[in-house]
């Protein structure tokens, strides 16, 4: 029985999160683009939990014991945290992390005070914001320039319009700490990334004496750290690398590892015979008698309902389809053939005996981007982490039954 290998956790779906391979991924990213990263953990991380994440990938927590414990990047993998909004930081601060936190979308001229309190280094892209940020005395901030985007940060040639309130920032000590900017289309080679560089270097000397010495130049996601060569390098000192972290939207120079595994245990298995539908809309028709088995997860846990029909699943290391309709909470796939009882593992996202299903392949199998998949996934669905203990069964050949068990966080 697989129950007694494989401790149930408090739920019949969950997702497994492998610390371990989060943890090579980033390594793999900072070797690739030579400078450390501002590890991207917006979004709860992407739908994967922005604390453990963080703590996994080295980042500073006041715990003296957890810092005891997690010694795998004392180097310079990390220089900070990327979020999106206040609350995000505010998670990160209540949990004890004491590093860099960097929050790339503007905020408004209200959030300040608690941007401050959170000691959250804001992205400030008008006069107004940073003449602002300057009598609120505020902290290092950073400087985004829009190339090409067209959603944030100040317009490459109107960099000129800031050269008041920037030389105001100076005098008050308050020179911008870094500068940025962000590429559209960084997963093609289509020449834009070059044309937002020519952009954002023109932006930089035009502004050369407003700026310190010591400024931080980021420009890279993940997409243009594996598109860049290795051997054409940027004026860059860090990257902002979030998606390939977590092992989505592979691209072919870097080897990434599935770091999300989502799981159910079948809750009901029934025949149908020719004729008859499964699920809302009966979308789905037996042609002959079928094998049904169903799991309690759904689009309410973020296994989107564009898989209805077209997803798979692995049990005992074989692919199944998903058949009819995703619902909310349960889905249903066609086990016919191989040996599935209530109890048993069915593997939605990621890795069974010696099978993968990538976050990319079960995103394009939806129409969804990836981004979009992982960050669903955090409704929810309980996260169990695999540690970096050397818990984890590398090479994944052995059937989801023979894992260790997990630690519910
Ligand atoms: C989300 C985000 C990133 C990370 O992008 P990925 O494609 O996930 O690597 C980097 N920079 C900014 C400004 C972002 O908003």
């Amino acid at each position: 029985m697989t129950a007694s290998i494989y401790p149930p956790p408090a739920s019949g779906s969950w997702l497994d999160v492998d610390l371990q391979a989060l943890c090579d991924n980033a390594a793999s990213l900072r070797a690739r683009a030579g400078v450390p990263l501002i590890a991207m953990v917006k979004a709860d991380g992407y739908g994967l939990g922005a604390v453990a994440v963080a703590r996994a990938l080295g980042a500073a927590f006041a715990d003296p014991a957890f810092r005891a414990e997690h010694t795998q990047f004392a180097g310079d993998l990390l220089w900070g945290l990327g979020i999106a909004t206040l609350a995000e930081a505010k998670v990160l601060r209540d949990a004890g992390c004491t590093a860099r936190i960097l929050c790339c979308t503007p905020l408004l001229p209200a959030e300040f005070v608690d941007a401050i309190a959170l000691d959250v280094r804001p992205s400030l892209h008008t006069p107004a914001a940073i003449e602002y940020w300057v009598a609120q005395r505020g902290g290092a901030w950073h400087l985004p320039i829009d190339t090409g985007m067209a959603r944030a940060g100040v317009r490459w040639d109107e960099v000129a319009a800031l050269r008041p309130a920037l030389s105001q920032a100076l005098q008050a000590g308050r020179a911008p700490e870094g500068m940025f900017t962000h590429f559209h289309s960084a997963e093609v080679e289509d020449g834009s990334r070059e044309t937002q560089e020519a952009r954002f270097a023109d932006a930089g000397s035009m502004l050369r004496e407003m700026l310190p010495a010591s400024l931080l130049i980021h420009t890279d996601n993940s997409a243009a750290i594996a598109m860049r060569g290795v051997a054409v390098r940027s004026a860059a000192t860090l990257v902002r690398p979030g998606i390939a972290i977590y092992g989505a939207q592979q691209l072919a120079t870097l080897a990434l590892q599935q770091t999300v595994h989502l799981r159910a245990r079948i809750v009901d298995v029934r025949d149908v015979f020719v004729g008859e539908g499964v699920g809302y809309g009966a979308t789905y028709v037996a042609a002959g008698m079928r094998r049904i088995a169903t799991v309690p997860v759904g689009y309410g846990d973020g296994y989107r309902r564009h898989l209805s029909n077209r997803g798979e699943g692995l049990l005992r290391g074989v692919r199944i389809p998903v058949v009819g309709r995703v619902s909310m909470d349960m889905t249903t796939l066609d086990v016919t053939g191989v040996p599935a009882v209530v109890g048993d593992v069915i593997t939605l996202i990621g890795a069974d005996g010696g099978q993968l299903l990538t976050t990319d392949e079960v995103a394009a199998r939806g129409g969804l981007s990836p981004y979009e998949l992982l960050v669903g996934l955090r409704l929810r669905l309980p996260r169990l982490y695999r540690d970096l203990a050397g818990m984890r069964d590398r090479d994944a050949s052995r059937p989801t039954a023979a894992y260790p068990p997990l630690r519910l966080a």
